[in-house]
């Protein structure tokens, strides 16, 4: 399989190339030259095996320079019980006869990252031995994310992270599970601003081509394909499971978006031939995705015009990975997607008419939650079936009961209530009991270097310790 740009302009790259490298030269992102379709009697077989079995089947379609022993390895060493706590990774509840629950985010850091930087964590470490050669990680989080990738790098010995979070802005736990990190090949850097200023800085630094080569400096954000391709094998999982729970066709997915990286493997998992209906995006207040969905007008917004919310992991302005989407609905059309991308670039709105009739045929609807409608649906949640659903999953399951698409809907749950106690607290009056090995995680020191809101500050750190 090789990986061609959405916008065109990059000879094709392999899976591994395409591992480390973020954003496309060429300012696009890496697709597959061909999504690989899978038949019934593959699908039918692939029903039975186990989670890491079928993600070794699926990652093997996309994956040809890495040798199928040396994939089963970094398989079975991203996801089994001891990472995810359950031979399952990803286990299906029932909420009631029309809604499911699946859950991702048994990880190490309580979020649905895990899955996806879990795989990357072995993949970087495998690639960089072979390729005899390091990496400086920088990457910028409001929260779920920067542990995620920290705690699927311990203990590489090849990898640095340099994560940069708001100072002062993320919650406690969230904070404890970075800050209270002792490794020496982890640095959290606090920086004196917003998380759009933490961005900024990665993206000055991505910028300086001269910099980036001599520090080998590279990513993890949501754009990394191998993300995306981690990431289609739960839908894959969650199909199964509720078809062995006796559920009938037909089974949609509702997923809390933000990035639109979650939502964009299940339109892979679709495209490449597993029967979901609906693919269920579910916004927060922040409602560039629901609004483009209904009105074919893509609009994004700027850093001020994002609110804060309590479901903060979907606070974005701009969804990153609707590019690839998009890029599909015109057809795989580098040339056109590259030209839309330009129109979007200078004027801020992409008009999505035209593509009316391929979004509906894609599945994609959409709905949109609020605090009130997040906290209602906590507490209907837990009061019906006596379960703790976070604030992120509570706008999914909002949405998916208000949309109410016949059959059964599968709702992902992307992060643990105990990240987001204060929420919890606000909709029932108490906080739920935090997973074992997680309680008093506040209280361990903390690791972190306060700095100022300055490029030439945070590269100086990376100098200093590259
Ligand atoms: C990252 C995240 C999301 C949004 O996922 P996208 O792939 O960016 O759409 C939703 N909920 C939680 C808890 C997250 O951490």
């Amino acid at each position: 399989m090789k990986y061609v740009s959405t916008r065109g302009k990059m000879p094709p790259q392999t899976f591994t190339e395409t591992l480390v490298m973020g954003i496309a030269p060429d300012g696009g992102l890496a697709v597959p030259a061909v999504i690989p379709r899978v038949d019934s009697e593959t699908l039918t077989r692939w029903a039975g095996l186990s989670y890491p079995d079928l993600a070794f089947e699926i990652f093997s379609l996309f994956i040809d320079d890495i040798p199928s022993k040396d994939l089963r390895t970094i398989v079975n060493q991203a996801y089994n019980a001891d990472n995810f706590g359950d031979q399952a990774i990803t286990p299906l509840r029932f909420l009631d006869e029309k809604t499911a629950i699946l859950g991702l985010s048994n990880g190490p850091t309580l979020a649905f990252k895990d899955i996806a930087m879990q795989l990357i964590g072995h993949l970087f470490e495998y690639v960089l031995a072979r390729n005899n050669q390091r990496l400086n990680i920088i990457g910028a989080t409001s929260g779920d994310t920067g542990s995620a990738a920290e705690h699927a790098m311990l203990g590489k010995q090849r990898v640095n992270v340099f994560m940069l979070s708001p100072h002062g802005r993320m919650s406690p736990f969230q904070q404890a599970q970075m800050y209270g990190l002792d490794e020496p090949n982890i640095f959290n850097i606090a920086i004196k601003g917003v998380f759009d200023d933490c961005q900024d800085i990665v993206k000055a630094i991505n910028a300086d081509a001269d910099f980036k080569e001599k520090y080998h400096i590279g990513a993890v954000n949501s754009i990394n394909w191998a993300r995306i391709m981690a990431q289609t094998v739960y839908y894959f999982k969650g199909y199964f499971a509720a078809k062995a729970a006796g559920v009938d066709e037909p089974i949609s997915f509702c997923v809390p978006s933000g990035n639109f990286g979650n939502v964009y493997a299940g339109f892979v998992a679709k495209r490449m031939g597993l029967p979901i209906n609906k693919l269920i995006v579910a916004t927060n207040e922040n409602d560039v995705l629901h609004e483009c969905l209904q009105t074919k007008q893509y609009r994004v917004r700027t850093a001020a015009q994002v609110l804060e919310t309590s479901s903060p992991s979907m606070d974005i302005g701009k969804a990153s990975n609707f590019e690839r989407y998009v890029y599909h609905m015109l057809g795989d059309d580098a040339g056109e997607l590259a030209a839309h991308w330009a129109v979007l670039a200078s004027t801020g709105v992409l008009d999505l008419s035209d593509l009316s009739a391929s979004i509906e045929s894609s599945g994609l609807v959409s709905g949109q939650s609020s605090h009130d409608n997040r906290l209602a649906t906590i507490q209907s949640v837990y009061q019906q079936s006596n379960d703790y659903i976070d604030p992120h999953t509570a706008d999914g399951v909002y949405v998916a009961k208000t949309l109410a698409a016949p059959g059964v809907t599968i709702c992902l749950e992307t992060a643990l209530p105990a990240k987001f106690e204060d929420t919890m607290q606000a909709a029932l009056g108490k906080i739920p009991p935090r997973p074992a090995g997680y309680e008093g995680i506040e209280t361990k020191a903390k690791q972190v270097i306060v700095l100022e809101n300055e490029v030439d500050a945070v590269k100086a750190l990376v100098m200093n310790n590259a």
